[in-house]
């Protein structure tokens, strides 16, 4: 049956493709690649090469992180003249820490319907098989390089109550794992490599075996994190400088050690909370 319908306006289909193992790749996605006008692809070679194991024959455009704006108007003026269009990304769901997500909030604002269509999706079937909460869940995506967003959002992990999923690189695994080993203290860590591939694999080791492990590891990695048991961090993280010192204090402690816990607490460095209260007796 076809599922795509030429109308006045055209609908935008969000396709996931497969993230390593390409049967993975369901029905209805084939279907809607073969009906669409064209697809609009991440990368325009790796998509004809998973075209051309469908056998399916079909024009491509690219639309990638460095021509989203321009090919997001471009797609926009296709659709209201009636075109239908798949967007596909190099791997998984577009939009999930691949490009879409500015095309698809267009498509809303100018009344053109966005239609999803399901398939892999490497965080969730990471989160799934990870063993941990997967009642409620922070998906952070790729932890920021800039030294500032990092250490907000490490605070965020540090205090989240929640399971916390990561994407990382390869080669960058490694010092992600060092600055969680700083916050996450015996919480759990998965790591999940390679899903749907030849090699997948679940880690589930303590974070300094982890760190072992890492050394040299390939592939494509996804990092489950065990969400805090500890309520406390989030109620002194709310608190300002002044009230996070008067906790302890009240708790009779004296200055060095209140000043060593709230550099731990907000994972900030010492001298930073020290010059803060130098004139504190
Ligand atoms: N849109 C994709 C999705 O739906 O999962 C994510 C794309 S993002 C650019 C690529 C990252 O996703 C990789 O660095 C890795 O963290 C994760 N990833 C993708 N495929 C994976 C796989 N087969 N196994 C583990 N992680 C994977």
């Amino acid at each position: 049956m076809k599922e795509v319908n030429q109308k006045e306006i055209g609908t935008l289909y969000i396709v996931a493709t497969p993230i390593g193992n390409l049967e993975d790749m369901t029905l209805r996605a084939i279907n809607i690649l073969k009906e669409v006008d064209f697809i609009a692809a991440e990368d325009t070679r790796h998509t004809l090469k998973l075209l051309n194991h469908l056998e399916i024959s079909k024009p491509l455009m690219s639309y990638h992180r460095h021509n989203e704006e321009v090919k997001t108007e471009i797609l926009i003026k296709e659709l209201k003249q009636g075109k239908q269009i798949a967007l596909v990304s190099d791997a998984g769901t577009p939009g999930i820490c691949d490009p879409g997500e500015e095309v698809i909030k267009k498509c809303i604002e100018e009344g053109i319907q966005v239609i999803s269509i399901p398939g892999a999706c490497a965080m969730i079937n990471a989160l799934i098989c990870s063993g941990l909460d997967t009642k409620e869940f922070i998906f952070m995506g790729f932890l920021p390089l800039n030294k500032k967003n990092r250490k907000e959002k490490l605070n965020e992990i540090k205090t989240a109550t929640k399971t916390t999923i990561l994407y990382e690189a390869p080669h960058k695994l490694e010092a992600t794992l060092n600055d969680l080993k700083e916050i996450i203290e015996n919480r759990k860590i998965v790591l999940a490599r390679e899903l749907t591939k030849i090699h997948e694999e679940y880690i589930r080791e303590d974070i300094d075996t982890l760190i072992e492990k890492a050394k040299g590891l390939k592939g494509e990695i996804v990092l489950i994190i065990e969400g805090s048991k500890k309520q406390e961090d989030n109620t002194l993280l709310a608190l300002s400088l002044e009230e996070h010192y008067r906790y302890y204090k009240e708790k009779g402690w004296n200055k060095k050690d209140i000043i060593k816990q709230i550099a731990k607490d907000r994972n900030v460095n010492k001298n930073e909370i020290y010059q803060k209260f130098i004139h504190k007796d």
